[in-house]
């Protein structure tokens, strides 16, 4: 009998249902391809949630998300419902209780630049050539975003404002895992992000980790200052495999990373739980200034849809087939319009198109 894999569809806001439709028709074809069935079962979240249910993320959303093996998540927000107030606006609404509620705590944001696609880097042709593949590993859950005592205290000029970073074994070790894993799939290389010189939280992480990477002797461990990090990527991308780091330095290195790639419409990324579930999405946002016109790119939606097949599902070569079919339909020259630059042998389509040459590279 063929194996179910329930997914919450949440295709969200903007080029959301625009990206997500072409995501679910790859899954479809690998579906047929693979024996398995996967049952989606599409919810609103964001702003489709505010207008049609009242909430960025309504009950009958959790509810079907926690029935499913995994959410595929598209992207929320707009101008619509920015005048909410911050904690109803459909990011902070969504994105921060469906982490909590699931507890993400690992997320992963590869960071690829395909070779026929270098130009849209705003690197130096001589030290992107050949492309790059960075993924960073990101403790979601901990660190100064979420530790306690924070707010801002006392009255006019002697107001206080606190943020507390705080980490404990447990939860470095169980990042280090995910990013020694992810390793072990790669080229072997973890190069652990702390500011151990300043902080007593990167003390420890870089303590932990090295004590964690004793049970994965293969993989090569180093360790790097965040402030050089930041200046080693625009450097040479190229020496970084795996990047572990703690929340805040993984935020805003993942961003960096992405941003090399001259190109969010291709960049997914994955927030896992411990098990198997997991939230897979693009990295970009809901780019409501092309939405509704079908040219947005889906090839981070549809590489999102890979990594859930990889990670939560187990189906390791389908995820790749994904990867395979999408650089092939690069090299055939196919482009939507934020990565097209108008060079010989480059075709001009629009979101279905590519989504059709993706799935004619799979069969
Ligand atoms: P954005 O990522 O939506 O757009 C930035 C630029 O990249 C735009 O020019 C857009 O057209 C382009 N772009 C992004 N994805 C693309 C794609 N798939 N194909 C082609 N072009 C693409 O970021 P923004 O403009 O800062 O934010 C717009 C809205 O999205 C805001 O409401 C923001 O809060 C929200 N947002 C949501 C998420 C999320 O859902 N996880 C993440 C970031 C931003």
């Amino acid at each position: 009998m063929a194996k179910t894999f329930k997914i919450a569809v949440l295709p969200g806001d903007g080029i959301g249902p625009e990206v997500m439709a072409e995501a679910t028709r790859v899954l479809d074809v690998i579906g047929k391809n693979y024996n398995v069935i996967f049952q989606g079962k599409f919810a609103n979240v964001g702003g489709a949630g505010i207008d049609n249910e009242g909430k960025a993320l309504p009950q009958t959303t959790i509810d079907i998300c926690k029935d499913s093996d995994a959410i595929l998540f598209g992207s929320v927000g707009g101008p619509k419902w920015e005048t909410l107030p911050p904690d109803e606006q459909p990011e902070r609404g969504a994105l921060l209780p469906l982490r909590k509620i699931f507890g993400l705590y690992a997320n992963l944001r590869p960071a690829i630049i395909f070779p026929s696609l270098t130009g849209a880097s705003s690197l130096k042709e001589e030290v992107i050539s050949g492309g790059f593949n960075v993924l960073v590993v990101r403790e979601l859950t901990g660190g100064i975003y979420f530790s306690q005592p924070k707010g801002i205290e006392g009255e006019g000029r002697d107001r206080i404002g606190i943020d507390t970073m705080k980490y404990t074994v447990p939860e470095i070790e169980r990042i280090a895992h995910v990013a020694f894993h992810a390793a072990m799939k790669r080229d072997k290389k973890v190069c652990s992000i702390d500011k151990a010189n300043v902080l007593s939280t990167s003390v420890l992480w870089r303590e932990v980790v090295s004590t964690i990477s004793k049970k994965y002797p293969e993989v090569e461990l180093s360790h790097m200052y965040v402030d050089n990090a930041a200046m080693q990527l625009v450097k040479w991308p190229k020496q970084f495999d795996v990047i572990l780091a703690e929340n805040m330095f993984g935020d805003i290195l993942s961003d960096e990373a992405a941003m090399l790639t001259g190109s969010l419409g291709m960049l997914p990324s994955a927030s896992l739980a411990e098990g198997t579930f997991g939230m897979y999405e693009p990295s970009g946002g809901s780019a409501p200034d092309i939405a509704g016109q079908g040219i947005a790119n889906p090839i981070a939606q549809i590489l999102s849809a890979g990594m859930m097949l990889k990670f939560s599902f187990g189906m390791t070569d389908a995820s790749e087939e994904i990867d395979t079919a999408v650089a092939t339909v690069l090299d055939q020259g196919y482009r939507t319009r934020d990565i097209y630059q108008n060079k010989p042998g480059e075709k001009l389509v629009n979101t279905k198109e590519i989504g059709d040459a993706i799935i004619a590279a799979l069969s």
